[in-house]
C-alpha cells in the first residue's frame, strides 16, 4: 500500500471516530460557522469538540508547518483530507481571516518570533482577526488611505478611521494598513501593523444594514500606541504584504465559485419541476443548469491548476484577479439560478424551520462577492493592465 493510500485510510478512520454527527451537515447560516476568538460563543458542545480535535492535529491549517501549529501535510495529503472530509460532509472546524488572510502573509513576511507567537493561536482559533484596509475615500483606490502612524522611536501613535471592517466589534486583533512615511510616494509610505483591539484608543461602531443586521463596522484609532515589533515586514513596505494578502483573499472569495453547498439542479427537483423521466421539465432552466455546471467544472479545474502552481512556488499574482472575477460572477449566477429553480418557494424569508429563508438570504449575500476584496471592475482593470498589457490611463 502506498504512503498516500495508508494516509487516506488513517484519515478516514480518524474522521469517522472524531467528527461528531452534528458536524456532518452543511453550513447553512452564520451561526453554523466557528469563527473562534476570545469572545466566540460556541453554538454547541460538538462545535467546540470538533475545533479542539481538528486543531490538536494541526488540521485547521493542514499545510502549515507543524512548528507553527499546522498539520505539516503535503499538498497531496491535504487534498486527501479535503476529499475525506467532504465524503462524510464534515464542516470546516474553523473559518477565520487569520487562516485565509493573515496566516499566509505572516508565513511569507513575518519574523520568526511573530510566526511562533501568532500562527499557533490562529490554528487553535484563539484570536479572531479583523481586516483594516478600507477607509472612507480609500476602497478601490486603497493606496489613498490616510490613517497615519507618527513615529515615536519605539512605537507609532496611530490616528484615523477604517470602514466596512467585517465583524470588527467581535474581533480581538486587527491587521491594519497605516501611512507611516508621509513624504514617501503613495504606495511606499504604508506599513502593515498588528493592533490589539483592546488597546486604548481603538473603538468600533457597527453599521446597521436595512435587514437590521450589522456585519460591518467603522473602526477608529485615536492616539493608539503600537509597538515597533508589531510591524510585519519593513516600515513603508506594507503594500507588498497588503497585495500578497489580497491575492489570498481574492483566491479564497473566488473559491465560492465552485459552490459545493448550492445545487440548482436539486432545487429544481425539490420544487417538483420534473418530467416522467426525472428530467427537469423546463428546457431553458435545464440548459442554464447544464451550462453553469460545465462552467463550474472548468472553473474548478483552473482554480486547482493555479493553486498547484502557487504550491509549487510560482505565486498567484494577477491570476488571483481572474479567479476573483470569474468565481464571484459564477457564484452570483448559481444563486440566481437557484432562486429561479425554487420558484415562489425561494421568496420565503422566514418560517418555522431554522433553514427557512436560507436560499433568499444566501442569494442576497452573494451580491456582495463582487464588491468585497476588490470589485469586479477593479479586477478587470488589473487583468487589462497586468495580464493583457493593454494601454491604460
Ligand atoms: C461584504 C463585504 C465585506 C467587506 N469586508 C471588509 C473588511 O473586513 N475590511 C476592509 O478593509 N474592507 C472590507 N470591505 C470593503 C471592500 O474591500 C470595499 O467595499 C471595496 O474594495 C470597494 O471599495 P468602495 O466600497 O470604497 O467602493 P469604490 O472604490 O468607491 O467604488 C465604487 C464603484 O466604482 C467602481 N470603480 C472605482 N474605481 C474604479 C476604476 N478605477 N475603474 C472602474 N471602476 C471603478 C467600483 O468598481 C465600484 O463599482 C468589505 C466589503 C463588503 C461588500
Amino acid at each position: 500500500m502506498s504512503n498516500l493510500e495508508s494516509f487516506r485510510n488513517e484519515t478516514r478512520d480518524w474522521l469517522e471516530a472524531n467528527c461528531p454527527d452534528s458536524m456532518r451537515t452543511p453550513i447553512k447560516s452564520e451561526k453554523d460557522i466557528c469563527w473562534g476568538g476570545k469572545r466566540f460563543e460556541f453554538a454547541s458542545d460538538d462545535q467546540k469538540i470538533w475545533l479542539e480535535r481538528m486543531s490538536s492535529r494541526g488540521w485547521t491549517c493542514p499545510t502549515w508547518p507543524e512548528e507553527y501549529g499546522g498539520g505539516g501535510l503535503s499538498k497531496e495529503e491535504a487534498e486527501i483530507l479535503k476529499e475525506e472530509m467532504s465524503r462524510i460532509k464534515a464542516r470546516p472546524a474553523l473559518i477565520s481571516f487569520g487562516i485565509w488572510m493573515l496566516g499566509p502573509a505572516l508565513l511569507k513576511y513575518g519574523t520568526e518570533e511573530q510566526k511562533k507567537h501568532y500562527l499557533p493561536q490562529i490554528t487553535r482559533g484563539e484570536i479572531r482577526w479583523a481586516q483594516g484596509y478600507s477607509e472612507p475615500g480609500a476602497g478601490s483606490d486603497l493606496a489613498a488611505l490616510r490613517t497615519k502612524g507618527d513615529d515615536k522611536g519605539d512605537h507609532w501613535v496611530v490616528n484615523g478611521q477604517k470602514v466596512w471592517t467585517s465583524y470588527a466589534d467581535e474581533c480581538d486583533w486587527i491587521f491594519a494598513l497605516v501611512r507611516t512615511e508621509p513624504d514617501a510616494p503613495k504606495h511606499l509610505g504604508i506599513s502593515f501593523l498588528l493592533i490589539d483591539m483592546t488597546w486604548d484608543g481603538v473603538s468600533t461602531k457597527p453599521i446597521k444594514l436595512i435587514s437590521g443586521k450589522s456585519p460591518f463596522c467603522e473602526t477608529f484609532f485615536d492616539d493608539v500606541e503600537v509597538p515597533k515589533e508589531n510591524i510585519v515586514h519593513e516600515a513603508g513596505r506594507g503594500w507588498d504584504v497588503a497585495k500578497y494578502l489580497l491575492s489570498h483573499e481574492r483566491a479564497n472569495i473566488a473559491g465560492g465559485g465552485s459552490g459545493a453547498q448550492m445545487n440548482p439542479a436539486s432545487a429544481a427537483r425539490q420544487s417538483g419541476e420534473v418530467d416522467e423521466d426525472g428530467r427537469i421539465s423546463d428546457p431553458i432552466l435545464r440548459a442554464d443548469i447544464a451550462r453553469l455546471t460545465i462552467d463550474a467544472l472548468a472553473f474548478e479545474t483552473t482554480l486547482q491548476r493555479i493553486k498547484d502552481q502557487a504550491d509549487g512556488g510560482q505565486g498567484v499574482g494577477a491570476k488571483a484577479s481572474m479567479l476573483k472575477y470569474y468565481g464571484t460572477e459564477l457564484n452570483k449566477r448559481r444563486h440566481e439560478l437557484n432562486m429561479s429553480a425554487l420558484g415562489s418557494d425561494g421568496l420565503l424569508w422566514e418560517g418555522d424551520n431554522p433553514e427557512d429563508g436560507d436560499p433568499a438570504r444566501s442569494w442576497l449575500r452573494s451580491r456582495a462577492n463582487s464588491i468585497e476584496g476588490g470589485t469586479s471592475e477593479i479586477q478587470l482593470n488589473i487583468l487589462a493592465k497586468r495580464v493583457l498589457e493593454l494601454p491604460g490611463g
